[in-house]
C-alpha cells in the first residue's frame, strides 16, 4: 500500500485546493493520503467529497504550529482527531490570529526595502487559508524579486533575516494533551530539520511522550541521516512508531507526493487509536 501522511492544500501553504491534492494523490497512485494543513481542518469537507470521488484514502490531519518555552519551533501532526473538540479549536484559532498580525507585520518591515505591499501578499491567500511565509514568498516571486519560495526562505525570509517576526504557538506538550484528548493521534513532524532553525532537545521529546506523543515522522526529506538513526533508536527504547511522508505543498516546494511512504501496519495503528473522526477508506 502507498501510505502518504502529510501533505498540504491552499487551506494553508500548499498551492493547490484540497479536490485538486486528491486528483493528485491519484495521479500518484497513492492509496491513503492524509491532509495536514497548517493549524486548520477546512479543506476536511472538500477532500473527503474528492477522496471518494477519485477512491483515494482519506486520513482527515492537521499540522499544528508549537514553539518550547526556548522559543523552538515545533510541528505537531495529528490525525483523526474531533475538529470541533474545543480546547484544541482555540489554541488553533490562537495560532492562526498570530500568524496574520505576524505576516503583517513582516510585510511592514520589508515594504521599508522592497515595492511590496499587504495587497500583493494577501492575493496569494486562499480566502480563509492560515497564513504563512510561502505566501510572502509567492508576492516576493510575483514581484520578481526572487526566483521562487526556496529562494526566499534562503535569503529574506530565514529566521535570521531582519525582516522574520515570530509569533505566538502552543507549547508541544500541551498540544500533544490536547490532541489525544480530543481522540486524535499526535505525531512530531520533521522532528529534526536542522536546515529549519533550531531542533528540539531530548527534554523535549521526553515530556511529549510522557504526554501521550505516538508517532516520530523519521522519514522525510528535511531529516538528516545521523538524526533519522537518533529517532529510529527513540522510537525503539518508548515504543513509538515511526511514520515516512512527503510534506507535499503542490508547486511551493520540491516535495513530490509519495516520496516517502508509511506502513499498512502503522496505518492500522493510527486507525485503532484515532477516534475524533473517522477516516475514509475506499
Ligand atoms: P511559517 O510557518 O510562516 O513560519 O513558514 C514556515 C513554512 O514555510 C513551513 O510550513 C514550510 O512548509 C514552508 N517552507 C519552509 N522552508 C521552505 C522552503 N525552502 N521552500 C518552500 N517552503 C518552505
Ligand atoms: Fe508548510
Ligand atoms: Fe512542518
Ligand atoms: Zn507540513
Amino acid at each position: 500500500m502507498r501510505i502518504d501522511l502529510h501533505a498540504h492544500s491552499n487551506v494553508s501553504d500548499g498551492t493547490q485546493p484540497p479536490a485538486e491534492l486528491l486528483a493528485a494523490a491519484a495521479q500518484a497512485r497513492l492509496d491513503v493520503l492524509a491532509l495536514t494543513d497548517h493549524d486548520s481542518t477546512d479543506g476536511w469537507a472538500e477532500a473527503l467529497d474528492a477522496a471518494r470521488q477519485q477512491g483515494v484514502g482519506l486520513l482527515p490531519g492537521m499540522e499544528i504550529s508549537c514553539k518550547t518555552s526556548q522559543g523552538v519551533s515545533v510541528h505537531l501532526l495529528c490525525y483523526l482527531h474531533d475538529p470541533f473538540n474545543a480546547d484544541l479549536l482555540e489554541e488553533i484559532t490562537k495560532a492562526k490570529d498570530a500568524r496574520l498580525t505576524r505576516a503583517e507585520c513582516m510585510v511592514e518591515r520589508l515594504a521599508e526595502d522592497y515595492p511590496l505591499n499587504w495587497d500583493d501578499v494577501s492575493a496569494h491567500v486562499a480566502p480563509g487559508a492560515t497564513i504563512g511565509r510561502p505566501h510572502i514568498a509567492d508576492a516576493l516571486v510575483a514581484a520578481g524579486i526572487v526566483a521562487d519560495r526556496n529562494e526566499a526562505f534562503a535569503s529574506i525570509l530565514t529566521s535570521h533575516s531582519r525582516y522574520f517576526v515570530s509569533h505566538y504557538a502552543v507549547d508541544p506538550v500541551l498540544a500533544v494533551e490536547l490532541v489525544r484528548a480530543a481522540g486524535g493521534v499526535p505525531v512530531f513532524a520533521h522532528p529534526v530539520a536542522s536546515e529549519r532553525g533550531r531542533v528540539a532537545p531530548p527534554e523535549v521529546f521526553h515530556d511529549m511522550v510522557d504526554a501521550g506523543l505516538l508517532g516520530l515522522e523519521v522519514e522525510h526529506r528535511d531529516n538528516p541521516p545521523e538524526g533519522r538513526a537518533w529517532l529510529r533508536r527513540l522510537a525503539q527504547e518508548t515504543g513509538l512508531f515511526m511514520t515516512g511522508s512527503s510534506d507535499y505543498h503542490g508547486a511551493g516546494k520540491p516535495n513530490l507526493l509519495g516520496e516517502n511512504l508509511t506502513s499498512r501496519e502503522v496505518l492500522e495503528r493510527i486507525l485503532a487509536v484515532g477516534t475524533g473522526t473517522p477516516a475514509y477508506l475506499p
